[in-house]
């Protein structure tokens, strides 16, 4: 008797990576002021090397949104980030929060990001995430300044209720703006009225991975749509300097469980298929 084999569409999720120092956290910005960032010890390169090897052993892609300032420092590791075969995006040039600066001030940010990131790697960037999650019903006007400057898509929304961002009552999944523009915000699961964290930050850390593992499933078999999901480099370095003097909620968020995030994400890629935003989200892969 013939063995029937059904076919079976594997989702394939997008992962994200800020590509930020850990001074540049917008939390410790009170303790780190900007001036002093040429003189703080980095730690990015060797931390997005970690990652790139991460991907590269279990054979996934990402989307890296980087800092302009970060790709001024570090052009190479760039370029191996976009000849591992990852999309590049940006970040912004200075990790900027989109509600606190004036329109001209937010286009000029996010448009020398893009002019440095291309002119690196001679390719278009479609791709930008404002930092912190920064744009929301009282800044629209920011989707205007993104189009305007080039870009393709936005992920600059998590639809969750937090202290220093997020838009609860934003759409969940991909959608446009008013101009066009697509919003990929990062997943999220809706239950008991409520949306949950299922695209990582710091919850990735707070809470046990089996929660992050039934959280994405979740949104891959029960909404049937592609995850999003995001970390930051720093996040995979229990080695990098402790910053004195900081506040306990922001010491605790900040240094929770980092020795356990390698780890972590190790089994997250062993668990899902993941690709890059562009592939995922405006082109459609599936496997
Ligand atoms: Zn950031």
């Amino acid at each position: 008797m013939a063995v029937r084999i059904e076919s079976r569409r594997v989702v394939v999720n997008a992962l994200t990576v800020d590509v930020e120092d850990y001074f540049q956290v917008w939390a410790l910005a009170p303790y780190i002021p900007r001036h002093k960032w040429d003189h703080t010890p980095c730690r990015v390169e060797r931390n997005v090397d970690l990652i790139l090897q991460l991907l590269d052993e279990s054979d996934s892609r990402a989307t890296f949104f980087t800092l302009g300032w970060v790709a001024e420092r570090y052009p190479e590791l760039v370029r191996r980030i976009a000849s591992a075969g990852h999309e590049v995006a940006s970040h912004g040039y200075a990790h900027l929060r989109a509600d606190e600066l004036a329109r001209e001030a937010f286009f000029a940010d996010i448009l020398l990001a893009k002019s440095i990131l291309q002119d690196l790697l001679g390719s278009e960037v479609k791709g930008y995430r404002a930092p912190n999650f920064s744009i929301g019903a009282g800044n629209a006007w920011a989707y205007e300044c993104i189009a305007e400057a080039g870009y393709e898509y936005s992920s600059s929304v998590y639809p969750i209720r937090h202290d220093h961002y997020g838009v609860p009552d934003a759409p969940r999944f991909k959608h446009h703006s008013p101009l066009g523009l697509p919003e990929i915000p990062i997943s999220t699961v809706r239950l008991m009225n409520r949306n949950w964290p299922a695209g990582g930050g710091g919850y990735f850390r707070l809470m046990p991975y089996a929660m992050s593992r039934w959280l994405i499933r979740r949104v891959n078999e029960v909404e049937e749509q592609p995850a999003i999901f995001y970390f930051h480099p720093w996040e995979l370095d229990p080695g990098q300097p402790r910053v004195p003097g900081i506040d306990s909620k922001t010491r605790f968020r900040h240094y929770l469980n980092l020795h356990q995030t390698e780890h972590r994400l190790r089994q997250l890629l062993a668990d899902f298929r993941w690709g890059r935003i562009d592939k995922v989200f405006l082109e459609g892969e599936v496997v």
